[in-house]
């Protein structure tokens, strides 16, 4: 049945999630349904998001959207880091907000820092925006959460985890029986931390920063100085989705060291887990290289742009591989991308009516496609699906249009107002395709390819469709 353009189905999908806590897909089932939180580690506003950032809240987009559809009510809650987020995720190396507060030649102030930090969000809100990624319910910082991390390392400190040394207070990870319960720990990458800039006070080689010492900061019962990175997203968490909530997302590379300790600190606390369900996107590659500064590489939504490919031509590219598979962006695959997505516009455009009611053939399709997304958010699989289903006669176009933008609720790829692209010809226009329709029909094709080529001169591209010929802008 649809219902104001929402299908509702008759048909309950258990959905799965591949679980980094358990190494395996799992049933999903949430602490309170139909309530659901979902927590992503969100950027570190120091510079503009690059492409490969972006991969992160699409697919936590992507999740949320896929849990509304099913008629779960979502609370999702991304961070932005403002302060404490040290180049080398082991707390060595300088913050990198105070990096980005010199490059921009500002006074370094505590303000520089927040002022810095307000620029690189707005950025990525607008980065967020183009991409059509659902704004988060709560979107805190840490600059303005301090009373609750100050608390947080206070308990730490009452409970035996915390100790202090010269250069701040550390979290003691022997402390904690199951620390590392993530896995992929990185001995060699600790060691080597540890011989760069070592602190002899640590006690274990992967002990934490919960607040480091310095005079860009605060004041605290320790000192003047800052939150450790780790600590923001504990503190913040707890604060906005509870001590337990379901789902805690963020890319590969924060699993070895951020979560693991994100972990420590809230469970060392509230003896509870601290998520359900931890899901990890993997890495985009550029040319099968890292994106970094010192190759270059490191892709913007405006370098897209550069290259007339769309911001949704790129989140239609990133459906096209699965989340949890490493992708290689190249600009082939992102012009082929962009091409069918518009083929995918298109198409949608040029049907007029939707469906009010499915057919048994068109239920079976929707049933195949929610069976696609319910195993992990397969994505790719969904996708073939709907250009597999645009090809069954079996099918009327209302109904095919009714099943693509019911999924477009879930894809994102904002199909629905891509009839806004349509546009009424001018009379001069209009004569034109009057003229080539009665060309048409006296199969005058000559005259028809004539007369399309004067409208395109005219600035139009013109496609027939069932539902009689439509316009677009060049
Ligand atoms: P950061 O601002 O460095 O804390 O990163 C923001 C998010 O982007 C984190 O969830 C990272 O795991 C993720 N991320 C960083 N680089 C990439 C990449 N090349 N591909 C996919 N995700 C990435
Ligand atoms: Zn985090």
């Amino acid at each position: 049945m649809l219902e104001s353009g929402k299908i509702s189905y008759n048909y309950d999908p258990m959905i799965q999630f591949y679980n980094t806590l358990t190494k395996q897909k799992e049933d999903f089932k949430p602490n309170e349904a139909p309530r659901v939180g979902i927590y992503s580690c969100g950027p570190t506003v120091y510079d503009r998001a690059h492409l490969g950032n972006l991969r992160a809240y699409v697919f936590a987009d992507l999740l949320r959207r896929w849990l509304e559809k099913n008629n779960f009510q979502v609370t999702h809650v991304i961070n932005v880091t403002d302060i404490g987020h040290l180049t080398s995720d082991q707390d060595t190396g300088e913050d990198k907000m105070a990096l980005a507060v010199t490059r921009e030649g500002l006074p370094m102030s505590i303000e520089s820092l927040i002022k810095v930090g307000e620029k690189y969000t707005d950025l990525f809100l607008a980065d967020i925006d183009a991409l059509n990624i659902k704004h988060p319910h709560h979107l805190p910082r840490p600059s303005n959460h301090l009373a609750e991390q100050i608390e947080l390392i206070k308990q730490l400190e009452e409970k035996g985890y915390a100790y202090r040394t010269s250069d701040g207070v550390y979290y003691d990870i022997s402390r904690f029986a199951t620390y590392g319960q993530l896995g992929n720990i990185d001995l060699a990458a600790q060691q080597e931390s540890a011989r760069i800039e070592s602190n002899p006070e640590k006690r274990n080689p992967a002990d934490f920063a919960l607040w480091k010492f310095g005079p860009l900061g605060w004041e605290s019962p320790w000192g003047h100085g800052f939150p450790g990175w780790h600590l923001e997203c504990s503190a913040m968490s707890m604060k906005y989705l509870g001590e337990s909530f379901d789902i805690h997302t963020g890319g590969v590379d924060h699993i070895p060291v951020h979560h693991n300790n994100e972990i420590a600190q809230s469970e060392a606390v509230s003896g509870k887990p601290l998520a359900h369900y931890w899901l990890h996107n993997e890495f985009i590659r550029i040319d099968n290289k890292k994106i970094s500064k010192s190759l270059g590489n490191v892709l913007t939504i405006d370098d897209l742009q550069s290259q007339n490919i769309s911001a949704l031509g790129y989140r239609y590219w990133l459906l096209t591989g699965h989340y949890r598979s490493p992708m290689n962006l190249t600009w082939e695959a992102l012009r082929a991308a962009e091409t069918t997505y518009k083929k995918l516009v298109d198409f949608v455009v040029s049907l007029e009516a939707i469906a009010p009611t499915l057919s048994p053939d068109a239920t079976t399709w929707q049933e195949k496609i929610i069976n696609a997304l319910s195993d992990d958010l397969n994505t790719p699989q969904a996708l073939a699906l709907i250009w597999e289903m645009i090809k069954d006669s079996s099918l009327s176009p209302a109904e095919k249009k009714a099943i693509i933008l019911d999924f477009d609720q879930v894809f994102g790829l904002n199909l629905a107002s891509a009839r806004q692209e349509v546009v009424e010809a001018p009379n001069e226009v209009q004569a034109l395709i009057e003229e080539r329709e009665r060309a048409r029909a006296n199969q005058n094709w000559p005259l028809a390819d004539e007369l399309r080529q004067r409208i395109a001169d005219q600035g139009f591209e013109l496609k027939d469709t069932p539902n009689g010929p439509t316009i677009k802008k060049i």
